[in-house]
């Protein structure tokens, strides 16, 4: 194995703090939970970052040795700086990969990257999720079954105001009768996005072994590839051009 994965796990971690029921689910926070799983993975270097950490732990040196960042927020996505904002985008236009979960739907760098307002239908109640893979050969979806089905989730409904995916991996159904386009891939410039629906904070979501294996999966999609460098501007000619 060559050099490690190197993946920043984010959370806002506010829920986390102030809420009982939450912190008994996320003793730690959710990031944790993530970083948990992903850490006992082969090749991959983890760490993690949060909200009230200085420049949010996403400073200039961390996001240049990291591959891959995943994003969960929820109550405080208007605290995220916009130069923070900035910098993220900047690091997924030149290949960085980024896994957005659940409320990160309406994170400022989503909507940043996807440029539509990237709202939805919601409901609280418990229901059941059931995820059917639509893309059995995509890489995010090895090793999973025609379905996964997690037994408490929050609804997320269609119309999701997003640009259409490049591929749709997993199409969620809810017992209410909606149904949500729940894991879709992007590509933004060199670098690639894939966001996954499940992963409300009332429910232990992350700790649902194929919830974890469907993140391992995208993480490892979502890596750099190892692309020509992009060049841009006046371009000489490659072959000698015709008088006139
Ligand atoms: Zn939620």
């Amino acid at each position: 194995m060559s050099n490690p994965l190197r993946v920043t796990v984010w959370n806002e971690f506010r829920h986390e703090k102030i809420d009982p029921k939450i912190a008994a689910v996320y003793p730690h926070g959710i990031h944790e939970a993530i970083a948990a799983y992903l850490r006992e993975q082969p090749g991959l270097a983890v760490r993690t970052a949060t909200l009230d950490e200085p420049e949010h732990g996403l400073t200039e040196e961390v996001l240049a040795d990291t591959d891959v960042l995943t994003w969960w927020g929820h109550m405080a996505h208007e605290k995220v700086d916009d130069a923070v904002v900035d910098r993220v985008q900047r690091r997924v236009l030149a290949g960085v990969g980024l896994v957005v979960l659940h409320s990160g739907h309406y994170s400022k760098i989503f909507k940043r990257l996807m440029g539509t307002t990237c709202n939805l239908k919601w409901r609280e109640a418990g229901e059941k999720s059931r995820l059917w893979v639509v893309e059995p050969g995509h890489p995010i979806a090895a090793g999973l079954g025609q379905y996964v089905e997690i037994e408490h989730e929050e609804m997320y409904g269609e119309r999701f105001d997003i640009p259409a995916p490049d591929t749709l991996v997993f199409v969620s159904w809810f017992p209410g009768g909606e149904v949500f386009r729940g894991g879709c891939c992007w590509n933004r410039g060199s670098g690639r996005i894939f966001y996954f629906q499940p992963g409300h904070e009332t429910y232990p979501t992350y700790y649902q072994p194929v919830v974890r294996q469907i993140i391992g999966n995208a993480v490892r999609w979502a890596a750099p590839t190892a692309g020509p460098r992009v060049v841009y501007g006046r371009s000489a000619p490659l072959e000698p051009l015709a008088a006139g």
